[in-house]
């Protein structure tokens, strides 16, 4: 597409590009709130600013989440409710897009356009064709390129970046539409993504990455890469400060990269390794390809490796026909695990998947009794593990602040990904991005609190 601009006025091909806002609501996991991000970025190149306002918006863009049934049908009531916008162009992208576009277009006639999620860089295109007056059109095609090639798109201005570096799942976990909806693994080439975080440490002044994936730890196997590897050329990036990476798959924790969480200087102090059951029995009937001993057995060598590392996960409460003894187990691995927060959740059946079409007799009545009793037990373990951190003094990234009855207080995250409270030496005091050292002072399962040492700015001081 030829762009050239003219005054606040966009030239792009036959059409004018006047100054236009975009409303985006995003659903589901991070890899979507970044596949949003480079939306956004790309839409900016047609002129358009970001609204929180729906009425003021001339675009609307979904971007959807097949995994939970909660966000699907918050998404369907959403986008029924823009019917009575006029004046706007809207557009669903995303894993329901790539599932079910045809019945989106023919249900919603309101709707202009759907988009998969291998599409998410042609949105410019579509956005232009929406407003060459095209007729109601799907793109939902698969990226056909041998190779995973893209460049880290940002329009926020912290110095956190997420960076994809692989897409797709070719693992087919029973309860999973993952694999449907992203399609097969496919990892980006090491050197573009070493090349691409340098950009951002130097042009955007990003000090922290997390490395996206649906399943992060099985990149670079197309390539002959690894993770490892990754991690260990991204650690030698000046300005740089903390890598994390994100979403895990047990059965890929290669003893390379565990040494690497031994050895790294850079490396989180945290892992999430999702489990999502702690029977064998029910593992085999989720097509996990691992044991509850094999994973017991990967945190204990992390810990030996990182006696600092902090481990959280997902559960699911309620798989399909799950006995009370195999209830019991994921009870008890709590115990064995001791994590440090957990995402649980009741079993939701997502259509295509083989769990779907089990038969099931568990009601909804048992699957929330088991999934509170989960979370009450992980709650005791919760407020012991964080105790443990009371007198210790954390480094944190400053996120933001927040006010509790007229008392203003900053919030960090340490790298082992705890997000600790702490008060400002006075009310004028601005922390926004900087690092600074606290003693923890009191902390409970859900909060910690902490007193402020140091205040090192923007950039991590070399002498404390
Ligand atoms: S590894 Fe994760 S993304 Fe892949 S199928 Fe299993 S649950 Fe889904």
């Amino acid at each position: 597409m030829q762009e050239q601009e003219i005054s606040s006025i966009l030239r792009v091909g036959d059409l004018d590009f006047p100054k236009r806002k975009v409303w985006m609501k995003t659903y589901g996991c991070q890899m979507n709130y970044h596949d949003t991000e480079r939306v956004l970025s790309h839409l900016k190149e047609l002129n358009f600013e970001k609204t929180e306002s729906q009425e003021e918006a001339d675009l609307l863009l979904f971007n959807t989440c097949a995994i939970r049934d909660l966000a699907n049908q918050k998404f369907y009531s959403h986008l029924g409710n823009t019917k009575k916008l006029r004046d706007v162009k809207i557009g669903v992208g995303g894993c329901i897009a790539q599932t079910d576009s045809k019945e989106l277009l023919d249900k919603y006639k309101h709707l202009n356009f759907a988009f998969g999620t291998d599409a998410i860089d042609n949105i410019k295109e579509m956005v232009y064709r929406a407003y060459m007056g095209d007729d109601k059109f799907a793109v939902t095609s698969w990226d056909k390129s041998e190779n995973y090639s893209i460049e880290t798109k940002m329009t926020h201005g912290s110095p956190q970046a997420f960076v994809n570096i692989i897409k797709g799942c070719d693992k087919f976990c029973s309860y999973c539409i993952v694999p449907f909806t992203r399609g097969r693994e496919k990892s980006r080439r090491q050197q573009e993504i070493v090349d691409d975080v340098k950009k951002l440490v130097e042009y955007s002044g990003i000090q922290e990455v997390t490395l996206l994936g649906q399943n992060v730890n099985s990149y670079g196997k197309d390539n002959n890469e690894s993770l490892a590897s990754l991690i260990l050329d991204l650690e030698k990036i000046n300005g740089l400060e903390i890598i994390r990476y994100t979403t895990s798959h047990p059965y890929d924790v290669s003893d390379e990269l565990i040494a690497v969480h031994g050895s790294s200087k850079k490396l989180a102090n945290h892992l999430h390794l999702p489990v999502q059951s702690g029977s064998n029995t029910v593992l085999q009937r989720m097509l996990r390809q691992y044991s509850v001993e094999h994973y017991l057995g990967l945190l204990e060598k992390l810990r030996k490796a990182n006696p600092e590392i902090v481990i959280s996960t997902d559960i699911i409460a309620g798989f399909p026909n799950e006995t009370q003894e195999e209830h019991e187990d994921t009870l008890k691995l709590l115990d064995l695990a001791q994590y440090d927060f957990i995402y649980s959740y009741n079993f939701s059946a997502r259509p295509g998947t083989k769990a779907a079409r089990m038969q099931d007799i568990l009601t909804d009545e048992i699957r929330g009794r088991r999934l509170r009793e989960i979370q009450a037990k992980q709650l005791l373990i919760q407020e012991k593990m964080r105790k443990n951190i009371v007198g210790k003094t954390i480094r944190l990234l400053v996120e933001g602040k927040s006010s509790f009855k007229g008392e203003t207080k900053w919030k960090g995250r340490s790298s082992c990904f705890r997000i600790i409270h702490f008060k400002p030496e006075n009310n004028e005091a601005n922390y926004q991005w900087h690092w600074v050292d606290v003693k923890v002072i009191s902390a409970t399962a859900l909060s910690c609190q902490a007193e402020l040492l140091f205040d090192h700015g923007h950039k991590i001081s070399p002498i404390q």
